[in-house]
């Protein structure tokens, strides 16, 4: 079912006035996190923080289960993902709930936040790790209410407010999942604004959060513009910035297991995660058979160089970037605008280039896979290592050579490695480990999670409680 934008703004108009009739207070400072200016919302949240460094560890449990809570209801976990889809005109309504799903549920909460003691003749010191008070907190187009959700329960968790610096072309679902948390917030008694934002983003609004005096930390999730920026405020920041990983194949792998794989994970959304499959590089002497793999599980081959050009002349500008245009598109889109209707479900397209082809050397966020072949197991990895452009974010392989797996991961030093699985257990689906939406590759912190946005502070006592 598709809506249109008139209904999603009507949507945020309708749960602005329950805010209103419910609390009786000023639109422009209680509506549910929601502020026309900047200043308004990081006032608001800073106030907020202040409130909420009165509350227990067990409250700030009760309010991330609230917000936990109120994302996993069925028809919130629905609407947020018909209306992100919708808005956006990025990647589709099953995968998103997917991904709302995974960020409400196995992000972790205070459990995250583990204090150091040590203890010895001169006494004891802790370390604790406290909050540094309100974040300026940027988010994708890509994964706009994920982000939030995950965002938030971290954020929360470690005792800080957040004030949230969404896209412009996903405002109204930024909207909707903001207030839908902080009236979740209010109904299990939490200070109000824990979390805030502004009802028109801009790039102003987000100078102005990330320099603003009383904004403690940024963190930034977003292409390399934002990441840069957040990094240049002289304040902490944390940035979450492009990848573009590669899957690698070699000739001990299980080949259909790896074709299966590559295409669940790079179709996944529409190829937007940042974690997804963006091209692929496989062993000679198991191509033939990883492609014919890969086309039993929804891959559209190409091998016509007149289909080829047809595709890269609607996929790369003339400048040789990606057609922005068609981020986070279906495979079945992108044939269409090429004149081809495929018989049966496509997940992605797939295309034999060489390793300098735009269709490997950028993060199309497409599910449109280069396929580049090398001649053994060493040069596909230098390969990888060389079109990952240094990124140190996500990498695939499929091997059941332990030297190959450890070569690989040794070389291209990527914060996420995921071997013989889809990209996406990676990030918790399907994988060990908690999930994240924010994977901060440039800054260190890796995936991020509620000890991630916590100061360690010592606190030391001098010749007492010890006790061995
Ligand atoms: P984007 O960089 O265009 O926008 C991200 C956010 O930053 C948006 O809110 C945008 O309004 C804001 N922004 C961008 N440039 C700005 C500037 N100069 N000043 C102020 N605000 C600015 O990215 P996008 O298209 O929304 O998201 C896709 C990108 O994000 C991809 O490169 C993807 O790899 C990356 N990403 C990374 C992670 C991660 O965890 N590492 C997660 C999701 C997305």
């Amino acid at each position: 079912m598709n809506i249109d934008l008139s209904m999603v703004e009507n949507i945020v108009k309708k749960v602005m006035e329950e805010a209103l009739a419910e609390g009786g207070q000023k639109e422009e400072t209680y509506s549910f996190g929601v502020f026309e200016t900047m200043e308004e919302a990081i006032e608001a949240a800073h106030e907020a923080q202040a409130c909420y460094m009165n509350n227990s560890i067990a409250d700030r449990e009760k309010f991330i289960a609230a917000i936990r809570n109120v994302i996993l209801k069925q028809e919130n976990l629905e609407l947020l993902a018909r209306m992100a889809a919708e808005e956006t005109g990025m990647g589709n309504f099953e995968d998103k709930v997917i991904k709302n799903r995974l960020a409400a549920s196995k992000t972790p909460g205070t459990e995250d936040l583990v204090s150091e003691a040590m203890s010895g003749d001169d006494g004891l010191t802790l370390v604790e790790l406290s909050p540094y008070g309100v974040i300026g907190a940027i988010t994708p187009t890509t994964n706009p209410t994920e982000t939030v959700i995950n965002n938030s329960i971290g954020m929360l968790a470690a005792g800080n407010s957040v004030v949230y610096g969404t896209h412009p072309r996903a405002k109204n679902v930024s909207v909707v999942v903001i207030q839908m948390i902080n009236k979740a917030l209010q109904e299990v008694g939490a200070p109000a604004n824990l979390i805030t934002t502004v009802a028109q983003p801009s790039v102003e609004n987000t100078n102005i959060l990330m320099n603003h005096p009383k904004v403690r930390m940024i963190v930034a999730t977003g292409g390399p513009g934002i990441v840069t920026a957040a990094m240049t405020t002289g304040k902490k920041a944390i940035g979450a910035g492009a990848g573009n990983p590669p899957a690698v194949v070699d000739e001990t792998a299980d080949i259909e297991q790896a074709g299966r794989d590559i295409v669940l994970g790079a179709s996944f959304d529409n190829n937007l995660p940042c974690t997804a499959e963006k091209e692929v590089i496989v062993v000679d002497q198991v191509a033939d058979y990883l492609i014919f793999n890969m086309k039993k599980h929804g891959a559209y081959h190409i091998e016509d160089a007149a289909e080829l050009k047809r595709l890269e002349a609607v996929l790369i500008n003339e400048q040789g970037n990606p057609n922005k245009d068609y981020i986070g598109k279906s495979a079945e889109y992108i044939l269409q605008a090429i004149g081809i209707k495929p018989a049966g479900k496509i997940k992605v397209i797939t295309a034999e280039t060489d390793k300098n082809h735009p269709f490997v050397q950028h993060e199309l966020m497409m599910p449109v896979l280069g396929i580049v072949r090398a001649k053994d197991a060493k040069e596909a990895i230098d390969i990888a290592v060389e079109v990952e452009h240094g990124c140190r974010h996500t990498a695939i392989m499929h091997s059941k050579n332990i030297d190959n797996l450890t070569l690989m991961a040794k070389k291209i030093q990527t914060t996420i490695f995921v071997k013989n699985g889809p990209s996406y257990a990676g990030i918790g689906a399907g994988g060990e480990g908690y999930a994240t939406f924010t994977i901060a590759g440039p800054t260190g912190e890796g995936l991020t999670s509620a000890k991630s946005f916590a100061r360690r502070r010592r606190c030391v006592l001098i010749d007492g409680f010890h006790i061995r």
